[in-house]
């Protein structure tokens, strides 16, 4: 069987009737299955599920009825957002058994044009994370060295997507869940806008930052998915109307039209050298080839990490109160006879046991950060700051249509170097996190490889668009891509 298939490459295979959905699919799970052994990607594989969707596929190719670009194409699904019937665990003990009760609407659109689930993906627990380690299943192993992580949360999408374990993969974005290990493990990855895409049926981590994207192999397919899962919600009241989309849109007739932001703060202390050269030469055959290049300063980025890890762990306490041993999933009540127990026992033991350490923590310090007496001092004050640091990037886009930064300030690092260090793990999140809380879209590109231990690890390029577009992404994308 062919490999590395992009969905285009998927359509034309079957409209030629090359390959039956159905062979398609069995290749794909009995990769997805062995690979899986060493790199620990998948949570749950989908096997019923897939070859029941891979034959109606067949059916429809055998009675000639016309199919979706998206047809019969093996997808990964990050373990945070339901499919209804179908395990959802959130790489969380206390949602260990957890079944989907509906199709969050993401799901629903891809199920109507006949894609392929394949398999559920691991992640951080609850998605907080930013190696894959903090999972209840255990951590992802990067594609390209073993001994290394593949970016978190959306680790398994990504190391599904680059082994092609799937041919495409969905992820969620809140700090750099997609981007960061889009780049770690040399694929492509999206952020839309917030509001784009519907986050109805993804488990809340932080609302107002949550997005869905796609994680792929190339810019091609992450415009087909991310068309294919973006618009208007009625289930999801911060998704936006198609006429707002068309109104902010920027068109580039030609990269001699492009004028590129390069914001000095994003290639400061702390950006592995490697990685500054290799940005700083793409930048420059970008403006070899007529874009216009300019340094821009957006000063308040340098409190986005701080007002992140003030604003998410408060929303992360509000959405997680939900989980409390009664409700949903994993529950001490179980344990002893309940009669025993008293409500707050419930509570305190099933949420003591079924949250990991790094959840734990979150829950603690939002629920600290939103306390009488500290709220003023330290939410609103991040609330103010969150618009400080939005208006910066407005302005800058004032007179230019992208900006570009790294992804990451380092490569790949080793399993178990950064898991004890919550403030090194989260410094890996500088140069994404400003994007969420500005709600910019942003797509990271792997650019090339640094050397490290005799491997080759891959490098990431961020590109932030103003709001709506995307677009943008596609066209220029495609560009660096051929470079
Ligand atoms: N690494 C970030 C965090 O741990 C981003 C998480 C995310 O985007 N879901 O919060």
């Amino acid at each position: 069987m062919l490999r590395n298939l992009t969905i285009n490459q998927i359509n034309r295979l079957l409209k030629r009737r090359e390959a039956s959905a159905v062979e398609i699919t069995k290749d794909y799970l009995k990769r997805a299955k062995d690979l899986n052994k060493r790199i620990n990607a998948i949570i749950t594989l989908m096997e019923d599920y897939a070859l029941t969707q891979a034959k109606e596929v067949d059916k429809l190719l055998d009675n000639d009825i016309e199919i979706s670009p998206l047809a019969g194409v093996p997808l990964a699904v990050k373990d945070n957002i339901l499919i209804e019937g179908e395990k959802c665990t959130a790489a969380s003990k206390i949602l260990e058994n957890y079944i989907a009760t509906y199709d969050a609407t993401v799901i629903k659109k891809l199920k109507e044009l006949k894609v392929i689930f394949l398999n559920k993906t691991n992640l951080d627990e609850f998605a907080m994370g930013s190696s894959t380690e903090n999972s209840f299943f255990g951590p992802t192993k990067n594609p390209f060295d073993e001994t290394r992580v593949p970016g978190g949360s959306s680790g398994g999408s990504a190391a599904a997507v680059a082994l092609d374990m799937a041919v495409c993969a969905l992820g969620s974005d809140t700090g750099g869940s997609i981007r960061q290990p889009a780049a770690f493990c040399g694929i492509v990855g999206l952020k839309p806008t917030y509001g784009r895409v519907s986050r109805y049926g993804l488990i809340a981590m932080a609302s107002s930052l949550d997005q869905i994207g796609p994680l792929t192999k190339n810019v091609e397919d992450a415009e087909i998915l991310f068309k294919a899962i973006a618009g208007k919600d009625k289930f999801d009241s911060t998704t936006v109307d198609e006429d707002i989309v068309l109104k902010n849109q920027r068109k580039i007739i030609s990269i001699k039209d492009l004028k590129i932001g390069v914001p000095k703060e994003y290639f400061g202390k702390g950006l592995d050298a490697d990685i500054e050269k290799l940005i700083k030469e793409k930048i420059k055959e970008l403006e070899m080839m007529g874009a216009k290049v300019k340094e821009i300063s957006l000063p308040y980025s340098s409190y986005a990490l701080a007002v992140y890890y003030l604003l998410m762990p408060a929303e992360v306490s509000a959405n997680l109160a939900r989980f409390d041993g009664i409700r949903y999933g994993f529950s001490k009540i179980c344990d002893k006879k309940s009669d025993d127990m008293s409500i707050k026992d419930i509570y305190f033991s099933s949420r003591t046991e079924g949250f990991g350490n790094e959840t734990r923590r979150r829950i603690m310090l939002g629920t600290y950060v939103l306390s009488r007496g500290y709220y003023d001092a330290y939410y609103l004050k991040a609330l103010r700051m969150r618009n400080l640091i939005k208006r910066d990037f407005d302005k800058a886009f004032d007179d230019i249509d992208l900006i570009i930064t790294p992804t990451t300030p380092t490569p790949p690092f080793k399993i178990g170097e950064k898991i004890n260090d919550p403030l090194k793990m989260y410094l890996e999140d500088i140069y994404t996190v400003p994007v969420n809380i500005a709600g910019l879209p942003a797509m990271s590109l792997p650019i090339g490889f640094v050397e490290r231990d005799g491997n080759k690890l891959p490098v990431g390029l961020q590109i932030i668009a103003p709001p709506f577009c995307e677009n943008l992404f596609f066209e220029i994308g495609k560009i660096i891509e051929k470079l």
